[in-house]
């Protein structure tokens, strides 16, 4: 299952902000099962946003994560981007314009903001492609959006990292179904990582595994993290490699 990862943000084009919700949201689909094939980051760019949702939907990934733009400022094109990439009106939502309403009653009530009422800022943030399910917010006012199109499960979320990561937790994942990928982090004690890269390629080739190796440790040891469906297969695979003569520590 292929899924792909859009970040939206001018910040992150200028190095301002360093991409984190990317990896955050790799890690959390890889563990499901999912194979993250590509991501890509524009900025705040209702044309580029287009371009970029319109090329990820060509190739037909099951899932496309994207993230951020949803506040209520004029460079916050997500929703107006998205929409018009998939040939969608971008419809008032009642049901979250009441929940924007209740969020900025409660900040109000809380003495953090002035002014409680609606405004045309914040209504913009109630609005979401004809056809789309919300996905609350429990950290800010922008609601997410899941959207069905030609076979892609498309989520929109926040950019916040702590929205972000609630509303992931709370209202994409579950939509994932239940298959989870384990991985194991191991240190293998070589010096010479091409040593060890014939007993990898034998232990793939036996064992339905993923792995990924890294240098460790000024070249005395070799990170390397075994991906599976099962902890069994990740046992079998470091048995098979501790016979060929690999020593492993847990964890790096
Ligand atoms: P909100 O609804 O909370 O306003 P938003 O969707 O409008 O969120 P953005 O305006 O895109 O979010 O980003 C808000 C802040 O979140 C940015 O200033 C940045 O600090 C952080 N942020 C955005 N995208 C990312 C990212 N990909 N990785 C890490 N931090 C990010």
């Amino acid at each position: 299952m292929l899924a792909e990862i859009l970040t939206i943000g001018d910040e992150l084009l200028t190095g301002h902000t360093v991409d984190s919700n990317s990896s955050y949201i790799a890690q959390k689909l890889t563990e499901r099962g999912y194979w993250v094939r590509r991501k890509t980051t524009v900025g705040d760019d209702v044309e580029e946003i287009k371009r970029a949702v319109g090329e990820i939907i060509s190739r037909k990934p099951s899932v496309l994560v994207i993230s951020g733009g949803l506040g209520p400022t004029h460079d916050d094109v997500t929703m107006l981007a998205v929409a018009e990439a998939l040939g969608r009106r971008l419809i008032l939502r009642d049901d979250c314009l009441r929940r924007i309403e209740k969020f900025y009653r409660e900040l109000h009530k809380k003495g953090l903001i002035d002014d409680p009422e609606l405004n045309e800022a914040r209504r913009k943030m109630a609005h979401l492609p004809e056809g789309a399910e919300p996905l609350e917010n429990t950290v800010g006012a922008a609601p997410g959006a899941y959207i069905e199109h030609e076979d892609v499960k498309i989520f929109v979320l926040p950019g916040m990292p702590g929205e972000m990561k609630a509303m992931l937790e709370r209202e994409v994942l579950p939509r994932l179904g239940a298959r989870k990928f384990v991985q194991r982090k191991l240190l293998a004690e070589i010096t010479d990582e091409s040593k060890l890269a014939p007993v990898l390629t034998e232990a793939l080739e036996r064992f339905s595994i993923r792995i990924h190796s890294s240098p460790k440790g000024f070249g005395r040891f070799i990170g390397i993290i075994i991906f599976a469906e099962d902890e069994e297969s990740i046992e079998k695979a470091k048995s098979f490699m501790e016979e060929k003569g690999i020593l492993f520590e847990e964890g790096w």
